[in-house]
């Protein structure tokens, strides 16, 4: 059997046609620089500032907050490192999650090493940020606060709005990474207080190595990539325009699909959250029950290995994953895993699947028809469940 059921779409996502076919003029007819003079580049600065204004759109931003970066890390890396440059005469104090992604964490941890103190906030069972600590956590020094939108491995909806009011009445500023919620949750720039966010244009059926940075207006950080004066000076580099026009129309479709894809997943990932729950006995559901990414599962089984879980399943054809991207090929269990409480030995049987308008029912039933039969194999195999199974009866 050679079908792909594809399972993956927090990790990456599939690039739509619609974008696809919006970005390829500009790869061979519009190839102009927009940074030049004559009409010929005309076509290419005008496709960038359409793109700028779609993505604005998306999150209520002025169009000339936007500004475009290689990708998510890169605005994750720039937000972080240009604030705590330019704003360290006022303190060296940076507030942050502990489940963030590493593009954050380990932005923080070179941080840390250059002389800035960051303070991890811890989460709750469910893997939200405790507010009270947060708020406790503020100094005279503390100069930024950075806390994701939504977290890519358990799908938790951070209460954004109500840390941008804290970070606010504190008069410090507030980043948010978003690659997991632009284009996927509603987000307001302006209700939510928010004076910086990152996003990926791969995440939502954009090209990848593109991605946004907003940066309200009156923040002060500087460029993070020096040379040309491209991005009103804030970010050198030719700008990227097939890439640029596809972030930008997969914001347009993302803001105009939002209500009847995330209607269309949200009702696959419960059917898929039912049946595990129901039919797969000794597996919890990691993450938020409702203030949950539509597309996101995220599962431990007990007496599980993940990586044997992935194997398995991709004999399958099913594409999922165990803890995330980046720490796959290594044995250390999701750092959000433990964050939320769980121990080693239940973190590393972790798997999950995010979803995509495209699956179906069928695909979904199909994915738990094998999940079952490749548990109970690999559970047989365990000497582990083999005692627990003993001391039960
Ligand atoms: C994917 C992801 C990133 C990194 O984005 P890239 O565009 O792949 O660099 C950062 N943060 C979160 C939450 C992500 O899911």
């Amino acid at each position: 059997m050679s079908r792909t059921i594809y399972l993956d779409n927090a990790a990456t996502t599939q690039v739509y046609p619609e974008v696809l076919d919006a970005m390829l003029p500009y790869f061979t007819e519009y190839y102009g620089n927009p940074s030049a003079i004559y009409s010929f580049a005309g076509e290419s600065k005008k496709a960038v500032d359409k793109a700028r204004a779609a993505v604005a759109d998306l999150i209520n931003a002025r169009t000339d907050d936007i500004y475009f970066t290689g990708g998510g890390s890169e605005s994750d890396n720039w937000a972080l490192k240009a604030t705590a440059e330019a704003y360290a005469d006022k303190g060296k104090h940076i507030i942050t999650s502990t489940i963030e992604h590493h593009a954050i964490l380990h932005t923080c941890a070179y941080l840390e090493k250059k002389g800035y103190e960051v303070t991890y906030v811890n989460v709750d069972e469910n893997g939200k940020v405790k507010l009270d600590e947060l708020e406790a956590a503020i100094r005279p020094d503390t100069i930024l606060i950075s806390v994701m939108s939504a977290n890519n491995e358990i799908g938790t909806i951070q209460p954004i709005a109500e840390i941008g009011k804290i970070a606010h009445e504190h008069g410090i500023l507030f980043h948010t990474d978003a690659v997991q919620a632009f284009g996927h949750i509603p987000i307001d720039v302006e209700a939510m207080n928010i004076d910086m966010l990152s996003a990926s244009g791969h995440k939502i059926n954009g090209p990848k190595g593109i991605g946004v940075m907003y940066i309200r207006k009156g923040v002060k950080i500087l460029s993070f990539i020096h040379g040309g004066a491209q991005e009103r000076k804030r970010r050198a580099g030719t700008h990227n325009v097939p890439g640029i026009v596809g972030i930008g129309k997969a914001a347009e479709l993302a803001k105009n699909t939002m209500a009847e894809r995330s209607k269309k997943e949200t009702t696959l990932r419960n059917h898929l959250i039912e049946r595990v729950l129901k039919e797969i006995p000794y597996t919890r559901l990691n993450g938020d029950r409702t203030d949950r990414l539509p597309n996101n599962t995220n599962f431990c089984f007990r007496f599980i290995e993940g990586e044997s879980l992935l194997i398995l399943l991709d004999q399958a054809g099913i594409c999922g994953s165990s803890g995330s991207a980046c720490t796959s090929g290594s044995l250390d269990p999701s750092h959000v895993l433990l964050a939320i409480g769980l121990p080693h030995e239940i973190a590393h049987g972790s798997l999950r699947l995010t979803l995509s308008e495209k699956n179906t029912l069928e695909e979904i039933d199909y994915t738990v028809d094998e999940l079952k039969k490749i548990i109970e194999r690999l559970r047989g195999m365990s000497p582990l469940y083999e005692d627990f199974i003993k001391k039960q009866v």
